[in-house]
């Protein structure tokens, strides 16, 4: 059996995966352990959309002065966050509820909150990203052409020399992208990578529209009202902007550092790859031992994890991490963890400007 399109399949099975599935089955189904990981799982929806609410009411009805203002700022911004890696992501990967439906309305708080589809959030992050993880044109988040290289098969640029500096800018702006022409260019184009994008019907494009308006209503509409436009414009790109860039430094420090490996369609062909292989070896965790991170991120830290078992409820990655860990050791398969945030982000910074300079001419590489 393989996995993926017709143009680009990995192998399924194999022992690794076969013996870590079987074990962590078996963690699953012991006492009360599926129960306990999905009320830890729902407690942080209240949690999430409760301080998104909470803060953006005060900042309408009350209207705190400039200090005020700022810690609901922050408030939005942590909701946001909470929402982005703790709900909406397991709620879009199935991790939530057995009915699909739910999962999807529960989902749907990306458009309603965050402001980007959750339905192109779908192909894009669980067929393009997931699917075909660090794979160059395949996976859009690791595909950020002419403005970054991110692996060694993308073609030099001579201004990628600076890239470990202005890509905390572009990172900035991804959201911001998202929710305003992003949704739209991809449905236009008709794909995401190379995954196909269908325009959305019926249900689906109910959610997609009303979600746009919602968003819009309550983070521009609504606060016009109220506050003057330039407060209002200033509020929401620092809001957009810090979520975008803790969003996207997140997700890019398990997959764009020097430990990972990166891959083209062409390489894979040559060698098709054991998928569950081809997950742990383009991926790398950081932080395991810090549960405050881990709380907020959503499991993110455990991207290894997440990534072989993206329906499981990210509560029980810890556990299922040291699973993971010791049968990768078993059967040959490369496990790297960072130890600290600090490390994770000098291997991303470090990755991004070798990258950079990586088959720039001698002449301007010495300049
Ligand atoms: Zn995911």
């Amino acid at each position: 059996m393989a996995i993926g399109g017709d143009r680009l399949t990995f192998a399924n099975g194999g022992a690794f995966m076969q013996d870590t599935r079987r074990e962590v089955e078996q963690y699953l189904a012991r006492g009360r352990t599926r129960l306990k990981g999905s009320l830890l799982l729902f407690a942080k929806v209240p949690v999430a959309i409760g301080l998104t609410i909470a803060s953006w009411a005060v900042l309408i009805f009350v209207q705190p002065g400039v200090a005020g203002a700022l810690f609901c700022l922050a408030g939005l911004v942590l909701g946001a966050l909470l929402t982005a890696f703790c709900v909406q992501h397991d709620a879009n990967h199935g991790a939530y509820f057995r009915r699909r439906r739910y999962n999807h309305l529960l989902g749907w708080t990306a458009d309603a909150l965050l402001g980007f589809s959750s339905y192109a959030w779908r192909v894009k992050h669980n067929v393009a990203h997931h699917t075909y993880t660090n794979v160059d044109g395949y996976d859009a988040d690791i595909t950020q052409v002419p403005f970054a290289r991110l692996m060694p098969v993308q073609e030099p640029r001579p201004w990628y020399r600076l890239q470990h500096y202005y890509i905390w800018f572009l990172y900035c702006l991804m959201a911001l992208r998202w929710q305003t022409v992003g949704d739209v260019a991809a449905f236009a184009r008709g794909t995401i990578g190379n995954s196909a994008l269908r325009v959305p019907r019926g249900w689906d494009l109910a959610g997609l529209v009303g979600g746009k308006v919602i968003f819009v209503s309550w983070a521009i509409v609504v606060p016009l009202l109220v506050y003057p436009w330039w407060g209002v414009v200033v509020a929401y790109l620092v809001y957009s902007m810090v979520v975008s860039l803790i969003m996207a430094v997140t997700f890019q420090l398990a997959h764009c550092v020097e430990e990972a490996d990166f891959t083209s369609a062409e390489q894979l062909a040559a060698e098709r790859r054991l998928w569950a292989v081809h997950e742990v070896e383009t991926t790398v965790d950081f932080c395991p031992r810090n549960p405050v991170l881990s709380w907020v991120v959503g499991g993110l830290n455990y991207q290894i994890e997440h990534h072989l078992f993206p329906r499981v409820p990210h509560t029980h990655y810890a556990h299922i991490a040291k699973i993971v860990q010791r049968n990768a050791e078993q059967h040959g398969v490369r496990y790297v963890t960072q130890r600290s945030l600090r490390a994770a982000l000098g291997s991303h910074f470090r990755h991004l400007r070798t990258m950079g300079r990586m088959g720039v001419p001698v002449a301007l590489e010495m300049g």
